[in-house]
């Protein structure tokens, strides 16, 4: 469940020793142009105290208090001096401010000791934001973080029926408790089934994800587990939405002893073969597969990925279910037009991770039937990590200047944003992006997606000095 808050998601103070505290101020990042807070004078650095005598604990608090028809502000100026600002408004109109901060009484860290722990497996000494334990059921209503429900006080349960924060996004990995517990390392996690049937109760729901550690939690576990999570998948206003299986990630700098094991592709056929019958049981049932097993399972095993109306609505595209048919779509519609030649001729390069550069040679070979136009694709491995077959957004900076080194990348080079922090352009071993720009030969063009690729690609742009 690893997901580094990103640079647009700034966070108050993140001591967990103290447990949640008083909330600070919510400091003004920036005011809408046109909104009711620019017409009242508000600017970036202005501290909002209250709201009809309230003080916000995060943005979900923000957003129901100025949901009230009239106002009362307490506001503080940065040269300190308070202001009282009275006003009245339709319920929902917002008052258009942008807050440096999510939460404004600190994260809630986890409090359970996973092995396989991708935070833990990390080299020391890099930003701050990638050793948070996110586990705040605030961040995960706000963008989709998975949590564990192990931390959750009485107070925290009555806040998310109160305010209806649903959906959650829970890491269960598995539902038997005792395994759970093994798992987490917390006697807490053995809740789950309490847990669930409180959001079935409420008619609160969640998505699920279990990350499958070969031996631990596979096998029958896996059938279980996911059966269990079945249990709550029907009806109009199911509890469990949807539940993703994704293999377990091991680096280089996990610590020895810990009992873990990657993923082979004998494990990842293994899986497949247990999961699929089981989406055809639950297409039955529940008329949706319900399981959704992430791309890297086919990938790794070797097979083909499943077309894309297998995929339904995408529920769980997020954790890289389906992410590839999904971008492979974007790109007929991006190249249903393609112009028969470009001029003058250009040749770029596109760099991904290795365990994915198979699965996105089609996209090359379409984009190479245009005249005048040569994509070179390189699926890296990283180092970094120690990872031979590794997804796109695990790529670091180093990765790119050892594996690019004495590459032909052509006149530029179509780097994707997901190896970024978003919100910002810095990799995962805090190289930045304008450090890698210094150090390659040729010019370098961040990618989004499919459009983004085949605009970059028919761009004659960075055959000259391309920022
Ligand atoms: S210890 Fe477990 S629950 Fe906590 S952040 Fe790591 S993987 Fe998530």
């Amino acid at each position: 469940m690893w997901k580094e808050p990103s640079a647009g998601i700034a966070l108050a103070d993140a001591d967990q020793t103290a447990g949640p505290r008083l909330p600070e101020p919510a400091v003004v990042a920036s005011v809408e142009p046109g909104s009711i807070a620019e017409e009242l004078g508000f600017q970036p650095g202005d501290r909002l105290l209250s709201i009809n005598g309230v003080r916000p604990r995060d943005l979900i608090d923000f957003q129901v208090l100025q949901g009230e028809e009239e106002l009362t502000l307490e506001v503080e100026d940065p040269d300190g001096s308070l202001h009282v600002v009275e006003l009245e408004k339709d319920a929902d109109d917002s008052l258009g401010l942008g807050f440096t901060e999510a939460l404004f009484d600190g994260l809630r860290q986890c409090n359970n000791h996973c092995p396989f722990c991708f935070i833990d497996q990390q080299p020391p000494g890099r930003r701050r934001s990638l050793y948070l334990k996110d586990d705040d059921y605030r961040l995960s209503f706000l963008y989709g973080s998975y949590l564990t429900l192990t931390n959750l006080t009485a107070t925290d349960w009555q806040r998310i029926e109160e305010q209806r924060l649903s959906p959650l996004f829970v890491s269960v990995h598995a539902t038997e408790p005792e395994l759970r517990s093994r798992l987490l390392v917390n006697p807490r996690a053995a809740l789950l089934g309490e847990q669930l049937s409180w959001f079935a109760e409420r008619r609160l729901q969640i998505h699920a994800q279990v990350v499958v550690c070969p031996g631990l939690n596979d096998g029958e576990a896996l059938t279980r587990t996911l059966t269990d999570l079945a249990g709550h998948g029907a009806g109009d206003w199911p509890a469990v939405l949807s539940a993703a299986v994704v293999p377990v990630g091991l680096t280089r700098f996990r610590p020895a002893g810990d009992a873990l094991r990657p993923v082979t592709p004998a494990d990842a056929r293994a899986v497949i073969e247990r999961v699929e019958p089981l989406q055809r049981t639950f297409a039955a049932s529940l008329g949706s597969r319900f399981a959704w097993l992430s791309d890297e399972w086919y990938l790794i095993a070797g097979l083909p990925l499943p077309p894309r109306a297998s995929y339904e609505d995408l529920p769980q595209q997020e954790n890289g279910v389906g992410s590839i048919r999904a971008f492979l779509e974007q790109l007929d519609a991006a190249t249903a037009s393609l112009p028969q030649r470009v001029s003058p001729p250009r040749r770029y390069s596109w760099v991904v991770g290795r365990l994915v550069a198979e699965a996105l040679q089609p996209v090359v070979e379409r984009l190479n039937a245009v005249e005048g136009l040569e994509l070179l694709l390189h699926g890296l491995p990283s180092p970094y990590w120690g990872q031979d077959q590794v997804v796109t957004g695990l790529l670091t900076g180093e990765d790119l200047l050892t594996g690019l080194a004495g590459r032909d990348l052509g006149d530029g080079l179509l780097l994707p944003r997901v190896m970024l922090r978003a919100g910002e352009e810095v990799f995962l071993d805090d190289l930045r992006v304008d450090e890698l720009r210094r150090r390659l030969p040729v010019p370098l063009h961040l990618i989004g997606g499919a459009e983004d690729l085949v605009a970059a690609c028919l761009s004659a742009s960075m055959r000259g000095a391309y920022p």
